[in-house]
């Protein structure tokens, strides 16, 4: 139980650390989606003041006064400058490139009102000087903002891959937890939860397949059918705890000692049941006798010594899961009957109703 629940846990735990990498890698995405459409316009924006500045000059050297075109720029840097358009930038190097390009356009107004007022070649020459200033600061600043946004394009496909890894692992993880949790079932339904072995439930239905199969095939089965003699003293002498630890071993013990096609299971308290395909009873009186006395030589942890009593019994055509089980409990009241720490069989009793 303690190794299904800590499964459990270790199970739970790579489900959540998954739905966080998912989750947080979908929110990157979403969030790069959204920016890289943001910087598109940014790039855009910061491409028309480039375009304006280089207009501008050229209108002025030309001798034509545009101020609209002035304000028009001065609100557009200004968008900027007040933070009313949100750069997701987080190194700062657009802001950086916007306070340069601030550095020169002020100048730059400056040298066209000059030219204005005084058209000497020296004016022209300071508004060339500046307006070229103002277009490479303005260049650089459109530069920055590509850069920004061609960085956030190779996340996103990092990000994206990422993303679908995570998606493919959620697929198997989905497959390994269906997979475990029809496992674990199949085992609490099965087997014995102290012991390991079958339980009874399912020492029923295979006894019952075999005998189907023993019926129809002609085949040899037999039953055997043992408990541990004076077992009531164990618990009395050593406590529950040690009681239930004599019957893990015990389990464990038989367990290694019988074919991988026979079925060992715990029926009762302190009850068991092996079913041996392909054995008549003479042979699993041999292989009952072989158990009792493996049994009956091993230390036990904490107690040292256990006997049990062992009854045998083989499929008669015609028989029922009721008679054969009747037979092997017979065989072991016997045994038990008879002194303990021995083996008994019974082939020939049936039990007729109302008869
Ligand atoms: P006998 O030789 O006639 O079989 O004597 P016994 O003492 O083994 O038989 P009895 O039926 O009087 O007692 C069986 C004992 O098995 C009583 C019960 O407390 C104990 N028992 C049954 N199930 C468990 C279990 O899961 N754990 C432990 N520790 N003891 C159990
Ligand atoms: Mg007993
Ligand atoms: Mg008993």
């Amino acid at each position: 139980m303690t190794a299904i629940r800590k499964r459990s846990s270790i199970l739970i735990m790579i489900v959540i650390f998954l739905l966080v990498l998912l989750g947080s890698g979908g929110f990157y995405t979403i969030y790069l989606t959204h920016t890289i459409k943001t910087d598109a316009e940014i790039t855009n924006k910061l491409g028309i003041i480039r375009g304006s500045l280089q207009r501008l000059s050229k209108l002025e050297l030309a001798g034509i006064q545009d101020d609209e075109l002035i304000q028009d720029i001065d609100l557009r840097i200004n968008e900027f400058k007040e933070n009313k358009i949100k750069l997701y930038d987080k190194k700062n190097e657009i802001q950086y490139a916007l306070g340069d390009l601030c550095g020169t356009w002020t100048p730059l107004k400056e040298s066209i009102y000059t030219y204005r007022t005084e058209q000497s070649s020296q004016s022209k020459k300071v508004l060339l000087e500046e307006s070229e200033e103002a277009w490479t600061k303005s260049n650089s600043m459109v530069m920055a903002s590509q850069l920004v946004s061609r960085n956030k394009v190779d996340k996103y496909q990092t990000s994206f891959m990422f993303f679908g890894t995570n998606l493919i692992l959620g697929v198997v993880l989905i497959f390994l937890i269906k997979r475990y949790v029809k496992d674990t079932l199949e085992h609490l339904v099965n087997y014995d939860g102290l012991t390991k072995v079958y339980n009874r439930r399912y020492f029923n239905e295979y006894l019952n397949h075999e005998m189907e199969k023993s019926e129809r095939y002609n085949k040899n089965l037999s039953l055997i059918m043992f408990d541990i003699d004076h077992f009531k003293k164990v618990n009395d002498t050593y406590g529950h705890d040690v009681g239930d630890s004599v019957l893990k071993e015990l389990s464990d013990l038989i367990q290694a000692h019988i074919r991988k096609c026979d079925i060992l299971a715990r029926i009762g308290g302190e009850e068991f049941a092996i079913i041996a395909t392909e054995t008549n009873v003479d042979n699993g009186l041999v292989f009952s006798e072989k158990l009792r006395k493996i049994v009956e030589e091993y230390d036990f942890k904490h107690i040292g010594k256990i006997t049990i009593s062992l009854g045998v019994t083989q499929f008669n055509h015609g028989d029922n899961s009721d008679l054969i089980y009747k037979r092997a409990d017979t065989a072991l009241y016997k045994a038990k009957n008879n002194g303990r720490n021995r083996s008994e069989i019974e082939i020939q009793l049936s039990y007729k109703t109302n008869s």
